[in-house]
């Protein structure tokens, strides 16, 4: 079932080869020191980010979410891909310096998602991150419902969407909260959100992939 292909751009070997590996779309700083956007000139809070309320710290990511990511995330996704999850951390690793954290979690599957494919690729970054990064991985976070699908919706109906939509045990007071994409920030915000209420006090989010808002 493994396709022998790469995601992106169809030669033959490995899901992604390394030649798409390496010509994904890297975000540079100068980024905004909150969400990761990258920005003309180094700033504290950027056009997409500022009078939002943010739980997280910052939020970074190695990644522009473009075609290639997108065919990317979608064959990790449904195959799992063990050696692609390694080829991320790797650049995640490679991307991001490794954050002042005690430990890791990831934004848990949504019950239904998983059952239906059978891969996370939030927990399994978390995972490879853990290895490279020698910090513990903690299942964290679990969902107190099931969302509805975000794609489509409105920035407004994804805040509401997610609001209250995570609850987590306990926390250490530092935490680094990773999601293999980050598109409008409410999820890694209402996640964040439930581990501070559960005892953290400052969550850094890492991603693999982020996406951007043109214009
Ligand atoms: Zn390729
Ligand atoms: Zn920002």
């Amino acid at each position: 079932m493994l396709p022998q292909r790469c995601l992106c751009c169809g030669r033959a070997g490995a899901s992604a080869c390394a030649r798409c590996l390496g010509s994904l779309p890297r975000l540079e700083p100068p980024l905004c020191d909150r969400c990761g956007a990258p920005t003309a000139w180094p700033v504290r809070r950027c056009a997409e980010c500022s009078g939002r309320r943010l739980a997280f710290e910052s939020a970074r990511a190695a990644v522009a979410y473009d075609e290639k990511v997108r065919a990317i995330v979608a064959g990790w996704k449904e195959h799992g891909l063990r050696r692609l999850s390694a080829a991320v951390g790797d650049l995640v690793v490679a991307a991001i310096t490794r954050p002042p954290v005690e430990a890791l979690t990831f934004v848990p599957a949504d019950r239904d998602r998983l059952l239906q494919r059978g891969h996370h690729p939030a927990e399994r970054l978390a995972r490879e991150l853990g290895k490279r990064w020698e910090l513990p991985v903690l299942d964290a976070l679990s969902r107190t419902r099931s969302g509805p699908r975000q794609r489509g919706s409105s920035l407004a109906e994804r805040r509401r969407n997610v609001r209250g939509a995570f609850a987590a045990r306990a926390s250490p007071s530092s935490m680094c909260l990773v999601d293999d994409v980050y598109t409008s920030g409410a999820t890694v915000s209402a996640a964040a959100s439930a581990l501070r209420k559960a005892g953290a006090r400052r969550v850094r989010v890492v991603t693999f992939a982020r996406a951007l808002r043109l214009g």
